[in-house]
């Protein structure tokens, strides 16, 4: 099979990569002592506990769901006894969650899981192809909604949702996104390097559902390693007719849905759309990765592999439980100086600012990263249009500040606020300091509410 190289469809930006974790094996955290479970980890519906205080529980049993559609249950990541059930500010929301604590019992009890195979036990993939097809899509997407499985990328979006477009929508393309094209993370890096059968198993499971004429897997051309492990395994697999790997240059936001799209098959999505109205779906290498362990192993989505970087003396790939806290992963790590830097939870252009390091890993964090803090006095706009020079999806970035600050939501639509991927790009570049991002944020918040 050849590899396709294509050149980017945007202007967006380069920058400095910081990949210090590239070549860092996953080590595993052990469990934690206690586990915190936020009931609210995906777009969509919360969660509703179903269980209660006292209540025993094993690694892996379902303690919370919801009746919504657009929601994913969650799961005990630990064994042991629930010790208290309140709520949480979410960092990342600004909102209180309802949260479950679990004291473990220090045994890692686990609930029997129901698969059709083991994964690292398998040495016919025919074998495996053939039960696969054997299970009807309905099966497959109750196995993945069970599973409890979201966009890992950092969307949190159900992946049964994502997985069912509606009859009108004919998606003729699948993209696997394997771009991670945001600096310091290495997490995708390292899952397409160490869990790649895993993945193409995904990625064979998602392609019987969807049944697109054509599938992809998007690769940033500074991994070239995951690209050539990836290759060899579709070969070893037999399935190089059937996927072609995409190397890109290595661009931000080259893994956005959107940028993604109009790069490889030029097609813009439009305003306030989704990526299947231009008939696509995109998944991330580690959605595809627990969405075959869901279907193939029966088992849930309870722990995450997490890339610890910037200013600790040991920076790491972790596989860590879900409900760990934050505190667990810096401390293994090393962290320097702890008054001088602040953590980021996520990569330093999309991450958010976080102070409670007890806030624990849910299904969306991918990376920690530590920096040092610079306090930066935003100044006035100078008009220099860096901002707009470097957005990706066209828009006017310098204007959101403006409108926000004199209460001009109404404008901010007019000039397709919706349509910001708030990738950060405008605020990196920005001489004048100016916080882009957090007034767009704003002025979405403030629409939404409007609505
Ligand atoms: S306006 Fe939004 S999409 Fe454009 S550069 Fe800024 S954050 Fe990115
Ligand atoms: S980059 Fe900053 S200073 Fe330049 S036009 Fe945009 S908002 Fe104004």
């Amino acid at each position: 099979m050849s590899i396709i190289r294509m050149k980017s469809a945007f202007r967006g930006v380069k920058l400095p990569e910081n990949k210090f974790t590239e070549e860092e094996e996953i080590q595993t955290l052990p469990f934690p002592e206690k586990a915190v479970i936020t009931l609210q980890q995906n777009i969509g519906a919360p969660c509703k506990a179903t269980v209660k205080k006292r209540d025993e529980v094993k690694t892996g049993q379902k303690i919370a769901d919801s009746e919504s559609f657009v929601s994913a249950p969650i799961h005990s990541p630990i064994s042991g006894k629930i010790s208290r059930t309140g709520q949480l500010m979410n960092p990342v929301t600004g909102k209180l969650v309802d949260t479950i604590t679990i004291k473990s019992d220090g045994e890692d009890n686990w609930v029997e899981l129901e698969g059709i195979g083991n994964i690292g036990q398998i040495d016919n993939w025919d074998d495996i192809f053939s039960k696969i097809d054997k299970l009807s899509n309905k099966e497959i997407l109750g196995k993945i909604r069970e599973g409890g499985i979201v966009g890992l990328g950092g969307a949190t979006f159900p992946t049964h949702v994502k997985l069912s477009p509606p009859p009108d929508k004919n998606i003729d393309t699948f993209i696997l996104n394997g771009c991670e094209c945001e600096p310091f993370i290495t997490s995708d890096h390292r899952i397409m390097m160490e869990y790649g059968q895993t993945v193409i198993l995904g990625l064979y499971i998602i392609k019987k559902v969807l049944d697109p004429g054509k599938v992809y897997i998007a690769i940033e051309d500074n991994k070239k390693d995951a690209i050539e492990n990836l290759q060899k395994i579709l070969i070893d697999m037999k399935l190089e007719n059937i996927v072609n790997i995409i190397s890109l240059p290595s661009r931000y936001p080259m893994g956005a849905e959107k940028t993604l799209i109009k790069t490889i098959l030029n097609r813009e999505v439009p305003i306030g759309g989704l990526p299947m109205d231009v008939g696509v779906v995109v998944n991330n290498v580690a959605t595809s990765k627990a969405i075959a362990e869901a279907v193939i192993e029966g088992k849930p989505l309870i722990e995450k592999i997490v890339t610890v970087t910037g200013s600790f003396r040991e920076p790491k790939n972790l596989l860590v439980r879900v409900g760990t806290p934050i505190i667990d992963l810096v401390d293994t790590c090393g962290m320097v100086e702890r008054d001088k830097y602040k953590i980021i939870l996520g990569g330093p252009m999309m991450g958010i600012s976080i102070n409670d390091f007890n806030f624990p890993v849910t299904k969306g964090t991918n990376c920690i990263l530590v920096k040092e803090a610079i306090d930066k006095v935003e100044q006035n706009c100078i008009k220099c249009g860096r901002c707009i020079s470097v957005c990706p999806m066209g828009l006017m970035p310098l204007m959101y500040p403006k409108f926000v600050k004199n209460d001009k939501y109404g404008q901010c639509n007019e000039y397709y606020i919706n349509n910001c991927i708030e990738c950060g790009s405008c605020s990196f570049v920005c001489p004048a300091n100016i916080p882009i991002v957090g007034y767009i944020k704003t002025g979405k918040n403030k629409l939404a509410e409007k609505k």
